[in-house]
């Protein structure tokens, strides 16, 4: 976080062939341009955009996506299920990353293509071994991501790679938001307008701070690594031509189209 600056939302885009990241104000519409990625700090390199006029991109490159499973109460809950004593990790394909608004694409190799509306952490600085109270430090911000899931192939699997791994099953962003508590922040998912899932961060399970001490204590976690904190109540499918709209408090949406292989 940029202790002492105000709070940022920091986004990726592309306009005429060119990729660049900037600061949005979406009330104003306004997008700054910044030179590089915002990891050691921002530089405004001078030139505006509007947000209108950008296509939109996954607000960081993760060389990794770790995942938590069963990390909200009432989820797992609804699963059967008991939180783990332990986080439950998975990894999702850095290759599966999808933009907010990009097409996620419906595989034939599955029967049962499942939304899940997530916070996401997003790195800001190099975290190994971190304890749970130094984890702000580490951590740029927040947004949005979908862990869009083949749900039979999970089951049918027992391994989560292929069933989490399809490309475009990471939609990510609209932005990333510095200056956020993470503690007590509404989740929902919507499909075609309509809530499916609607949660709030204090049912998990652990909590983000708990995460990065615990992941650190794993793997290395290097700047841009996304950490999905888990899914709240509420996961159902979709079919080909559905809109799923990941929202979170104090962050934004993000809004993704399935569509046929
Ligand atoms: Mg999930």
């Amino acid at each position: 976080m940029f202790s002492g600056c105000d709070p940022l939302k920091i986004l990726r885009f592309e306009k005429a062939g060119k990729t660049a990241w900037g600061v949005v104000n979406p009330e104003s519409g306004e997008i700054r341009e910044i030179a590089g990625p915002p990891f050691d700090g921002i530089r405004y390199a001078g030139g505006t955009q509007r947000l209108s006029e950008v296509r939109l991109l996954a607000p960081v490159v993760p060389s990794k996506i770790v995942a938590v499973g069963l990390n909200y109460k009432d989820h797992a809950r609804e699963m059967g299920k008991k939180i783990p004593a332990e986080p439950l990790l998975f990894l999702k394909a850095p290759s599966a990353l999808n933009r907010p608004g990009g097409d996620v694409v419906y595989p034939s190799a599955t029967q049962r293509l499942d939304f899940e509306a997530e916070l996401a952490v997003v790195i800001g600085k190099v975290a190994k071994n971190v304890k749970e109270q130094d984890a702000p430090p580490v951590i740029l911000g927040y947004t949005c991501i979908n862990d869009v899931t083949a749900r039979d192939l999970q089951a049918k699997d027992g391994l989560y790679a292929r069933a989490k791994g399809f490309d475009t099953f990471a939609p990510i962003g609209p932005w990333i938001e510095t200056d956020l508590d993470p503690s007590a922040l509404r989740v929902r998912c919507l499909v075609n307008g309509e809530a499916r899932q609607d949660g709030n961060t204090r049912e998990m399970g652990a909590s983000v701070g708990r995460l990065v001490e615990f992941i650190s204590h794993v793997m290395t976690l290097y700047p841009g690594d996304v950490i999905a904190t888990g899914t709240p109540p509420g996961v159902g499918p979709v079919k080909v031509g559905d809109v799923m709209t990941v929202e979170v408090e104090g962050i934004g949406s993000l809004t993704n189209r399935v569509v046929a292989p």
